[in-house]
């Protein structure tokens, strides 16, 4: 048995989960948050969050954070709106 660990980029809902490798094997790709049915990406090792991010990873939390202000912008947050860009 080996531990998982899933986070779910939209919530971010972490999950852990032990299985085996065959079980992860089979289970990959189809694991989803039971909140918002978004699939779940692993996340490596105990420490993955809190080390040195590539350039790509970087560039993915860019667009997710512009993501989050689009949505919030969408149901007329605009306070959080000044708040980035200012006035
Ligand atoms: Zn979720």
């Amino acid at each position: 048995m080996a531990k998982y660990r899933f986070i779910c980029d939209k919530c971010n809902s972490e999950y852990c989960f032990n299985m085996s490798i065959e079980e992860y094997d089979k289970a990959k790709g189809s694991i989803f948050c039971e909140k918002d049915n978004n699939s779940l990406k692993r996340v490596y090792g105990n420490f993955a969050l809190k080390v040195a991010k590539t350039s790509i990873e970087i560039a993915e939390d860019i667009k997710k954070e512009k993501n989050k202000i689009l949505e919030k912008a969408k149901s007329g947050d605009m306070s959080t709106i000044l708040d980035i860009y200012g006035e």
